[in-house]
């Protein structure tokens, strides 16, 4: 039987009055999953979320990524509620952003120097910006399907969102800053070196997600993160890695210093974005690189970026907290051993049920497409089944199980969820499989 959520119904039909499509951001809404009201959470704690209509659902959500501790963990909450006591935005410097600072720089070596920013959109935009400065050049080359905020030059044949709907580009980008990108194929070198060997004295950055967070979870092939960097660089332009999901969500640092991937530590990016968990689920981003080419932001530089809000006490001190968790021993294998119960569950049950299923895991984070070959590149993640998606989706959600409305999101689990969790939602799912 399905879940009663009539309470979820009526505000959503309130919402839809008052706030465009009912939802503050387009990813939230259930459109991609055959439409209807999306849940109203009042609550979270842990790995739980609790609706308007007190059905309790286990969160693999995560916020889309930042709430790796699970919710309302205390350690943050309790950094939150110091900070918002000493007074919540200042617009002055604090010796808060030196100690975040110090944290990501000691994680991420490839950072001389950082600037705090409001969101991940604002750090890769940013990091466009002083790439341009710095080369001055105007090209940008992207993966298709990799998503990297909303800004123009990213949002050109981009990736979950806009697929999800099923709009390829966002209207209201001029035809000319589309003609600054060139996106090719993510694991393709040969298609990077075809799109160098034209645009390469035009192009200012490469910018990749080192491991893909955005159709589904994609890891790079062997080769290709060390080839990407080294025919960007013989062509005169610089790496921009785009670590917003993967930061801190594998291990304690980044994918460029994932040392279970020889082929990662090798190689430095020259700038990279960050986002979602380094600020503990409060608004933050933050870019860096090499201090030579960080250089170029004002006041130093040429390159302007600004923010009145950008490393505010409250974002920062949750971002602290967050990082003072995540440096427990084991946190990161526990997740990992949990997500590999829940994938092989998962895949276990679609086998019984006789239903293809294409799982892509890396620790902690996964996705399973509806599909019965490999998911390597944005083709394949778009070659699965999205109807198949949005009835699970569905029937997951009567369970008490709440995944991330969308067949190209992944899974996360966080350092909340318990075993007990995982047996509940493989029996979910085994449900679910069932019925489809
Ligand atoms: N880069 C990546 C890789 C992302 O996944 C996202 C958000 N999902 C962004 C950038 C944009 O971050 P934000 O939503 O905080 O602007």
């Amino acid at each position: 039987m399905a879940m009663q959520r009539t309470t979820s119904e009526t505000l959503y039909k309130e919402a839809l009055e008052h706030i465009v499509g009912g939802v503050n951001s387009p990813s939230r809404s259930f459109k991609a999953v055959g439409g209807g009201a999306p849940v109203f959470m009042k609550r979270a704690e842990g790995a739980y979320f609790w609706d308007v209509d007190d059905n309790r659902y286990i969160d693999y959500l995560a916020a889309y990524g930042p709430i790796i501790t699970g919710h309302a963990h205390p350690h943050i909450t309790e950094a939150i509620i110091r900070a918002a006591q000493n007074g919540v935005l200042y617009g002055t410097p604090t010796e808060l952003e030196i100690k975040l600072a110090r944290m990501l720089k000691e994680a991420i070596p490839s950072l001389d120097k950082v600037r705090f920013v409001n969101s991940g959109t604002e750090a890769v935009m940013t990091t466009i910006r002083v790439a341009r400065a710095f080369t001055k050049r105007n090209k940008i080359i992207k993966f298709a399907g990799c998503y990297h905020g909303h800004s123009d030059l990213v949002l050109v044949a981009a990736g979950s969102g806009p697929s999800t709907l099923g709009i390829p580009d966002s209207a209201g980008i001029p035809t000319s800053i589309a003609q600054e990108v060139i996106t090719v194929p993510f694991n393709d070198l040969d298609s990077l070196k075809i799109a160098l060997e034209r645009w390469g004295d035009e192009t200012a950055a490469v910018m990749v997600e080192p491991i893909v967070g955005n159709f589904g979870m994609v890891m790079p092939e062997p080769g290709f993160l060390e080839g990407l960097c080294r025919l960007t660089r013989e062509a005169g332009a610089l790496v921009i890695y785009d670590e917003v999901i993967t930061a801190f969500r594998f291990h304690y640092g980044t994918a460029q210093t994932f040392a279970a991937f020889p082929d990662f530590a090798a190689i430095e990016p020259d700038l990279t974005a960050l986002g979602k968990v380094i600020g503990g689920g409060l608004p933050i981003g933050a870019y860096g690189g090499k201090k030579h080419i960080m250089e170029q932001v004002a006041p130093l530089g040429p390159a302007y970026q600004a923010g009145t809000m950008a490393g505010n006490p409250a974002s920062i001190s949750s971002g602290i907290a967050c990082l003072e968790v995540l440096q427990e021993q084991g946190i990161y294998e526990r997740m990992d051993r949990l997500a590999s119960d829940l994938a092989d569950g998962l895949a276990a049950s679609a086998s019984r049920h006789g239903i293809p299923l294409t799982i892509n895991r890396i620790r902690g984070s996964f996705s399973a497409h509806f599909c019965d070959h490999p998911v390597t590149n944005y083709d394949q993640a778009q070659d699965t089944d999205g109807e198949l998606f949005g009835r699970f989706f569905k029937l997951m959600l009567d369970q008490g199980v709440n995944l991330a409305p969308s067949k190209y999101e992944a899974w996360f689990l966080t350092i909340a969820h318990t075993q007990e969790d995982i047996a509940a939602t493989i029996a979910a799912a085994d449900y679910a499989l069932a019925r489809l």
